[in-house]
Order: structure tokens, then sequence, then C-alpha cells
């Protein structure tokens, strides 16, 4: 092969679109992942895959793989921060697993309400209707941040976030969220892989948080993300290896001057893509398990 034919296969496997809270749609975001010369993209968005099949139509032509995924946010117990879930290489057309999603979509609105509902309280001029004008799919708090921006309540969404929409804010409401390991089984119930996402802010990932989620059936690591430093990123190869991990990454891309990474901003293994497949397919080949959401969250 020449020097020329061995073109390095590109792939960022942490994107989101209209689909939950990012700025672009499926097929825009498609686009400018063929312009930044991607050959694959992890299609990665909040509580849904409602993204994937258009992503997957624009992509064809373009050359551009997209992998069924999605991204499921929990918390860990206080002061250890957040356990953000993906899964990938879904089977998207399980009535079970999609039901739940729906479930937490239904949860996001209404917390969304609520958040409005509150901050019009102590008087300001947002309207729910603008919010959900804005959301095309997965409600989210970037969505709630954009409509305080247009009233001219924030300057950009970190702006928003920071004074109004995060804990002990004017405008925060806490939403219903699955437990670390609920996401894990759910997303195994769909033959996806579940990775942990930006771990390197976890506190006590080494120590308790691994190995209770590799128990729980965790298969992937996030190392290769965003902005992480070779030292971050090596640290966290470091632990992929110690717990069978498979090794990911991606940009986290959901738009311009949201997260400063650009879309296939982050290297990653090629390799990583056929890790994956086969993760998934193992679990195809094993007995189904199931999902249920306790009752209790009802
Ligand atoms: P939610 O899913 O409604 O709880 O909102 C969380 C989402 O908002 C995250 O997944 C990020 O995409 C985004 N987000 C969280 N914190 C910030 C921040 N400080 N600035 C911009 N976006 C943020
Ligand atoms: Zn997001
Ligand atoms: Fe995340
Ligand atoms: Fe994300």
């Amino acid at each position: 092969m020449s020097a020329g034919a061995a073109r390095l296969a590109r792939i960022d496997l942490h994107t989101h679109s209209t689909a939950s809270d990012g700025l672009f749609s499926p097929t825009e975001l498609v686009r400018r992942a063929s312009e930044a010369g991607l050959t694959l993209i992890g299609l990665t968005d909040h509580d849904t895959t409602n993204g994937v099949a258009e992503a997957q139509a624009a992509g064809a032509p373009l050359g551009v793989t997209v992998i069924p995924g999605v991204e499921i946010n929990t918390d860990l117990p206080e002061g250890q921060g957040e356990a953000h879930v993906l899964g990938y290489y879904l089977d998207v057309n399980q009535p079970a697993f999609q039901a739940t999603l729906a479930f937490l979509r239904d949860a996001r609105e209404k917390r969304g309400e609520r958040m409005v509902q509150q901050l019009r309280e102590q008087g300001f001029d947002i309207e729910w209707s603008r919010v959900r004008e804005l959301a095309k799919g997965t409600v989210g708090r970037p969505h709630v941040a954009r409509a305080l921006i247009d009233a001219g309540y924030a300057t950009d969404v970190s702006d928003a976030f920071a004074r109004y929409l995060t804990r002990g804010k004017a405008g925060y409401v806490p939403r219903f969220k699955l437990s670390p390991e609920q996401a894990i089984q759910l997303i195994r119930s769909a033959q996806g892989a579940p990775v942990l996402a930006h771990p390197a802010g976890i506190v006590g990932l080494s120590e308790t948080v691994l190995p209770t989620l590799v128990q729980a059936g965790l298969l992937g690591l996030e190392c290769y993300y965003g902005q992480y430093d070779d030292e971050t990123v090596a640290r966290l190869l470091a632990l992929a290896n110690a717990h069978d991990l498979i090794p990911t990454g991606g940009s986290d891309y959901h738009g311009p001057n949201i997260h400063p990474t650009r879309l296939g901003g982050r290297w990653v293994p090629p390799e990583t893509v056929e890790r994956l497949r086969q993760a998934s397919e193992k679990l195809r080949a094993e007995p189904p398990t199931t999902f249920t959401l306790p009752e209790a969250s009802y």
C-alpha cells in the first residue's frame, strides 16, 4: 500500500445532535464530520437514539459510518461527581429499551417545565414554549440556558449554567436519574457496550467506582477525551488496562462554543471501534438480559 493510501481512519465516538442538546441536526453533524475528514462517528445523544437513523442515512453517501449510541447521565454518591454512561452498537429497535428512554425523557420534560416555573416565580421573563421550541428532542438545561440567553439574562451557556442552572441556583431542579449500575444494565439489555464517559474528575474512581461498575458490567473507559492532557490519558489508560476495559474517546461535540474540543479534535485508536463492535456481538450471542425500572421510579 502506498503512503498516500494509508490514510488514517479518523473517528469520534462522542457527539451530540439536536436529538438532544447538540446545536446541529444529525444530517448537519454528519456533513461536518465528513468535512472534518472523519469516516466514523458515535452519535451519543442524551437519553435518546432518535437521531441515529437520520445520521446513518446522511452518512451513507458521504462515507461516514454512524454507530448507534447513547449517553445516560447518572449521579454518584454525594461529593463524588457524576457518572455519564455511554452505550455503543445498541439494538435501537428493542421496545423495552426505548420505553425506558422515553420514561427518562418524560422526566426531563417535567423537570424542564418546573425549572421555567421556578424561574418565572422569581421574576425571570422566560416561557416554557420557547424552551420546548429550542429543544428538538430530549430537553435539558442547555435549552433552558439558551432561553435565558435569548431573554438577555446570560451571555452564553456556561454563564447561564453558572448563574442559574447548577445545584443551589435559582433555576435548579433535580431530575429523575438511573443509578450508574442501572444505566449499565439498561445499555446491556439492548446489547450495547457500556462505557464510562469523561471519568477523570470522578472522586474515588480507582478505589470504589470502577470496581463497582466493572462488577455491574462496564466494558469501556473513555480515556481520550476532549482536552484531557497526556498525563490524564496515561492514568486512565492504566486503569482501563487494569480492569480489562476498552479505552475509547471522543470530543463530546455539541456545536461551536459549547465544549472547547472541535468535532474529530481528539485522536482515538482505530481498533477501538472493532473492540466495541465485538463486545456488542458477544452480548448478542449471550442469553438476553432485561432491564426493568424499579416501581418506585414511577
Ligand atoms: P441536563 O441533562 O439537563 O442535566 O444538563 C446537563 C448537560 O448540560 C450536560 O450533559 C452538558 O451537555 C451540559 N452542561 C453541563 N454543564 C454545563 C456548563 N457549565 N456549560 C455548558 N453546558 C453544560
Ligand atoms: Zn450534552
Ligand atoms: Fe457527559
Ligand atoms: Fe456527552
